[in-house]
């Protein structure tokens, strides 16, 4: 996992450079939830790579005298978890007591680290910056993140440290169980492996820190990516939130299936809808664990009614599976991993061409896409793409002229038809 952590005293433009280089993503997930969405990470993309990207910033919260203990923190933390470190400084303020504490604190880590000095919005105060060298990190980049100039010359060099994904061929299933603390994630992992823990297997090396443990019981055969069994380097407070977002994005990239876990008394709230989202956008399986269902007061009703305001805040993509559990009860345990496989089985399995244009080139026949400015629009062949998730083309005519409405018409069928429960699918329209 590629992670980039900006870092840096308030104010210097963190948020604003974090949303400069998420936005073009942004864009692509229409808020139909209606959830108040206060993201603070988010998947970008240079040059054909992919990482995800954290402003530090939104996670102070608090009054004054805590600040700065919170900010400190939180590059201890940046320096551990994240492939790569920008540190933000402001050119109109100059160096601040703060800005000198925090080049302190990387000086000593061995992470790659970037200083930039924002807002040099005019030529005239490239010059003003030359008094961030004196950190001694190396070069200091100038941006101005609210125009966007240097910021690709940042981009450049700070995808140049990225690890080359390893194209792990590896033919167990990766599954991770995620959610905000308390919901019972380590009690399910515990209801799984049990005393079996010491079978545990941290992997070594750099590139990986979560520790993978073989589950291989009652015909399920996977690997489990487990991040709460895993202890801190530095004594940084273990429940900070920062942390623990850190943690569940390096598990969802790392692994095939994201298990999305709620407590029933809470509902999926703002943050487990970002979870949500990274994973939907890191075209991951999802299945929703509804989990302490011992604790919920019910009646035949009720689990419809819970099922459907979590598919309301998790729209458009809602064909997910949502199950309800008590682990402590162990009700339906099993049920989340037979749930796991299917979704895994449904994200890499492959459509037969001849099966896929039987069915879907019938339905586009009887519900072709609306004709554009006189031009009708002909799709003649579907094909799904080689690829680790599921891809479809449509060749026609007039691709541009395909609008999303149809787009979805389609995705729909395909998912009425094929099922890809639990799954991202991707749709594109290309030139025959
Ligand atoms: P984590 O932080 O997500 O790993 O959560 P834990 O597994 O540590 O669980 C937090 C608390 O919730 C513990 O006291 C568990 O015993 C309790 N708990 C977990 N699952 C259930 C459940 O299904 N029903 C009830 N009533 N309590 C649960």
């Amino acid at each position: 996992a590629n992670i980039v952590a900006i870092v840096g005293r308030p104010n210097v433009g963190k948020s604003t450079l974090f949303n400069r280089l998420t936005e073009s993503r942004k864009a692509i997930v229409d808020d139909f939830s209606g959830v108040t969405r206060d993201r603070h990470y988010e998947t970008a993309e240079w040059i054909g790579k992919k990482f995800t990207v954290i402003d530090t910033g939104g996670f102070v919260h608090g009054s004054d005298d805590v600040f700065e203990e919170a900010i400190r923190d939180q590059v201890y933390i940046a320096i551990e978890e994240a492939s790569v470190v920008i540190f933000m400084v402001d050119v109109t303020t100059g160096i601040t007591d703060l800005d000198d504490e925090i080049a302190d604190i990387l000086r000593r880590s061995s992470k790659p680290v970037y200083v930039v000095a924002n807002k040099v919005d005019h030529a005239k105060l490239h010059h003003d910056s030359a008094e961030f060298y004196a950190f001694g990190l190396g070069e200091v980049f100038n941006i101005s993140s609210a125009t966007g100039s240097g910021t690709g010359e940042l981009l450049d060099a700070v995808v140049s440290h990225f690890e080359e994904e390893q194209e792990e061929d590896e033919a167990l299933p990766k599954y991770t169980i995620v959610g905000r603390p308390n919901v019972g994630k380590s009690s399910l992992t515990n209801a799984l492996i049990g005393k079996d823990r010491n079978i545990v297997t941290p992997m070594a090396g750099t590139t990986r820190d979560s520790i993978r443990i073989h589950y291989n019981q009652y015909g399920h055969n996977f690997l489990l990516i487990d991040t709460a069994g895993l202890r801190r380097k530095s004594k940084v407070n273990e429940d900070i939130e920062f942390y623990s977002v850190m943690r569940t994005i390096k598990a969802l990239e790392d692994s095939d299936v994201t298990i999305l876990m709620l407590d029933a008394q809470d509902g999926l709230e703002a943050q487990d809808v970002n979870i949500f989202n990274l994973a939907e956008k890191n075209r991951k399986g999802i299945v929703i664990v509804v989990n302490k269902w011992d604790l919920i007061e019910k009646d035949n009703k009720t689990m419809k009614a819970f099922e459907d305001r979590i598919r309301e805040k998790i729209a458009p993509f809602t064909d997910v599976p949502i199950i309800f559990t008590s682990v402590t009860e162990k009700q339906r345990v099993l049920k989340v991993l037979e749930t796991a496989d299917k979704v895994y089985a449904n994200r890499t399995k492959k459509i037969p061409t001849s099966k896929l244009n039987e069915v879907m080139l019938n339905i586009i026949e009887s519900y072709p896409p609306p004709s554009l400015k006189g031009k009708y629009i002909k799709i003649k062949y579907v094909t799904q793409l080689p690829g680790r998730t599921p891809m479809f083309a449509f060749f026609c005519n007039l691709p541009q002229y395909i609008k999303d409405p149809y787009k979805r018409f389609i995705e729909n069928k395909l998912r009425e038809h094929f099922d890809f429960t639990g799954v991202p699918i991707q749709i594109y329209f290309r030139q025959k």
